[in-house]
């Protein structure tokens, strides 16, 4: 490909390849395959745009640009996705982090705001994936404790990582279950972002999205609402009397979500305040108590 070898001309010569492939992120995506590969740093490709790049970084970043023009998320060439402010490692067994959770992780915020009485808070995630919720959580609110549930070993193990490389490891308990099925104790809050796409609408996802993210991560069932099915009936007794459960799900599933709540004895806070917004209008969360 002959790519520059000095770092800002570099970028550059990399933003135009993926601009020219549709990359609406050409310069972001070109500057996170550039650190991943080289370590260089924000000031370094400011400051010091003359900065030589090994012919061994080049040969690397040059199949990492090939990935991305075709159409291969930047997390999953990197391993590493941003959330929230944090770097969260991801990998096969593992849902991306998604901006669409930040309302969520505000949303929980908000409520562990709350005075818990003596006790600091628990925070139960089920379906918790790279940790990205129950891990900022722990991270922004230092009192909180925590427990993560995936049905997957190997997603659990990238939890259990990002909890270290966070510093929360010694708040953060990990259990391998379906939901909540083998969880015991009191929660303050549940929170989860289960998968909700329905079986049959996997095939017509966006590529990079299909062919990255995992099945178990996205495949909701039939009707897409098994997990919540699943999370309001095990639910019940694990929270304390004031305790919320706080969900994300996808657009237009809110009343299908709120109906299965209200089916297990669980009711919007404050009526419908309890729904959320994401930044792009959509309803996308929701706070329940018990009724
Ligand atoms: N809870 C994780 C997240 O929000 C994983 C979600 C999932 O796999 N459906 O990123």
């Amino acid at each position: 490909m002959n790519m520059p070898r000095e770092a800002q001309k570099l970028h550059r010569d990399i933003a135009d390849r993926l601009r020219a492939a549709g990359m609406d992120t050409a310069m972001l995506d070109g500057r996170l395959i550039i650190q991943h590969v080289t370590g260089l740093s924000d000031i370094d490709l400011i400051a010091r745009p003359q900065t030589p790049v090994s012919d061994k970084h080049i040969a690397q970043i040059e199949k990492m640009v090939a990935r991305r023009q075709a159409g291969e998320p930047v997390s999953r060439l990197t391993g590493c996705k941003g959330f929230f402010g944090r770097d969260f490692k991801v990998a096969p067994a593992t849902l991306d982090p998604r901006p669409d959770t930040e309302v969520l992780v505000e949303t929980a915020l908000r409520l562990l705001g709350r005075p818990h009485g003596e006790a600091s808070a628990r925070v139960l995630d089920i379906g918790t994936g790279t940790g990205a919720i129950v891990i900022t959580l722990l991270a922004e609110v230092p009192s909180v404790t925590g427990v993560a549930t995936d049905m997957s070993q190997d997603a659990l193990e990238v939890c259990r990582s990002n909890a270290i490389a966070l510093g929360v490891d010694d708040r953060l308990e990990t259990v391998c279950t379906n939901w909540a099925r083998d969880v015991t104790g009191q929660f303050d809050l549940v929170a989860s972002n289960p998968p909700y796409i329905a079986s049959h609408e996997i095939a017509g996802l966006a590529a990079n999205v299909r062919d990255y993210d995992p099945d178990l991560a996205l495949d909701g069932g039939a009707d897409g609402l098994d997990a919540y099915r699943a999370i309001f009936s095990q639910v019940a007794g694990l929270l304390r009397p004031d305790g919320h459960v706080v969900v994300e799900f996808g657009k237009g599933q809110h009343e299908e979500v709120v109906q299965i709540a209200g089916r297990e004895g669980f009711a919007l806070i404050d009526d419908c305040s309890g729904l959320m917004r994401d930044l792009a209008g959509v309803i996308r969360c929701a706070v329940f108590r018990v009724s």
